[in-house]
């Protein structure tokens, strides 16, 4: 008899797991239908022994100390800061925008406070942020909208972005600094060992059984459980019964190549000519030293694993259709990107993952979180922090 069957051992299920099991002294039996755990954050060693992240680079950043902190107890971190650059008019420039992309793209020399005025000049002012293009058109102007944003948005999306929610690009930001950081999260490090390892550490307890290669469909009705935590696609949960909720999904090509270096940036961003979006080399975010290094090309589809909720307002509608469905089922939990509908970074699942353990075992967050600091000694490692502050926005996204 288990009290809790989990479906999905991504970071909702697991942190669901680690803290049922060392939290609460319950009987968790954890089952993905992929062979491993981890979700879509899992790591592995390809064949020539470099380390890689099999479903695209998931880099770590957060505002949230008590997330930081709680992911501590499983992890030591490397400190590592993203940065991206686009290649564009064939040259290759820092993305988000900033003085130095003006200045390399313009072949000008300008200040910080001469490319804010060039800014000023080049955007175009829009009453009403209601869509994607309206969102940088505003910031930026068209030019650089067509050069950075819209072909590739196309691509991503496979919608033009005055067909998408401003929400995906409001996030961009643009800098008249030569600040390159991708991100400028309090918090920006990658796990030590890699992210499957920290997985294997919050699952290690009695406490908890994994399955691997198991749809919990295959299982649900030979085993007892009390309650579930579902955190697959609420739409496949309830049969599909209004339709399909819209995803767009990814193909990875990953590549090993025999040189110790591919590209001169983490990720390079291909917005226009290219079929693929990006392509990540591994070891500059994981730190490795290995003679051959391993990259990875992204190229968008329609059909596929789902990966990222198309934030239009009739997928919502849709989604919360089935929402209803969700809250009249007190047996069941539904937590995660796929069962919430919604692209959260790591950080904000781990989050909503703490929330819901505390509605569970009935306490506050912060109690919820601090059950464990007095169970098991924190991993003593020095913190990272840019020491910029807190940013209002802890999404960042990819
Ligand atoms: C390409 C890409 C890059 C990203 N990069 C970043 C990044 O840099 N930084 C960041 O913070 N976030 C990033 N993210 C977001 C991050 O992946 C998610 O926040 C996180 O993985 C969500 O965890 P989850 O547990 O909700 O979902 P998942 O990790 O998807 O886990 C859900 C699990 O449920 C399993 N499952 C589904 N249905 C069933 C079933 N019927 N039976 C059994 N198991 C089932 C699935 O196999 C899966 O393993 C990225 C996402 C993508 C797609």
């Amino acid at each position: 008899m288990f009290d809790y069957l989990i479906v999905g051992a991504g970071f909702a299920g697991s942190v669901l797991a680690e803290r049922l099991a060392n939290g609460s002294n319950k009987k968790v039996l954890i089952c993905d239908k992929r062979p491993h755990i981890a979700g879509n954050a899992y790591d592995c060693y390809d064949n020539e022994g470099v380390l890689i992240h099999k479903y695209g680079p998931h880099i770590f950043h957060t505002n949230s100390k008590e997330v930081f902190d709680y992911l501590s107890r499983f992890t030591e971190w490397r400190s590592y800061e993203h940065r991206v650059l686009a290649s564009v008019d064939g040259m290759l420039v820092p993305i988000p925008i900033n003085l130095d992309t003006i200045n390399k793209l313009y072949g000008l020399n300008l200040t910080a406070f001469e490319v804010k005025e060039f800014l000023e000049k080049v955007r175009e002012n829009r009453a009403v942020l209601r869509t994607s293009e309206d969102v940088v058109v505003n910031a930026v102007g068209k030019e650089l909208y067509e050069k950075f944003f819209r072909n590739y948005t196309r691509k991503q999306w496979g919608l033009d972005p005055s067909e998408l929610d401003a929400s995906v690009t409001a996030r961009v930001p643009t800098r008249t600094s030569r600040d390159d950081r991708y991100f400028t999260d309090s918090y920006q490090a990658m796990p030590r060992h890699g992210y499957t390892r920290m997985f294997e550490k919050m699952l290690d307890n009695p406490n908890i059984k994994i399955i691997l290669n198991c749809d919990y469909r295959e299982i649900v009705k030979d085993i007892s459980f009390r309650q579930m935590i579902y955190t697959g696609p609420i739409d496949e949960f309830f049969d599909y019964r209004y339709g399909k909720l819209p995803y767009r999904s990814l193909e990875f090509k990953h590549e090993t190549h025999d040189t110790e270096k591919f590209q001169t940036a983490p990720v390079v961003n291909y917005p226009n000519e290219q079929a693929y979006t990006r392509i990540t080399e591994f070891k500059y975010l994981t730190g490795q030293e290995h003679r051959k290094t391993s990259v990875v090309y992204e190229y968008p589809q329609a059909e596929g694993d789902p990966y990222y909720p198309i934030p239009r307002p009739e997928n919502a509608e849709l989604y919360n259709r089935y929402r209803v469905l969700a809250e009249a089922r007190s047996d069941v939990h539904f937590v995660g990107r796929l069962a919430t509908y919604k692209y959260y970074n790591m950080d904000q699942i781990v989050a909503q993952s703490l929330t819901q353990y505390g509605k569970i075992a009935g306490m506050k967050r912060q109690e919820a979180t601090s059950l464990v600091l007095e169970k098991q000694p924190a991993i003593k490692t020095p913190l990272y922090s840019n020491g910029n502050g807190v940013r209002v926005n802890v999404s960042g996204g990819v």
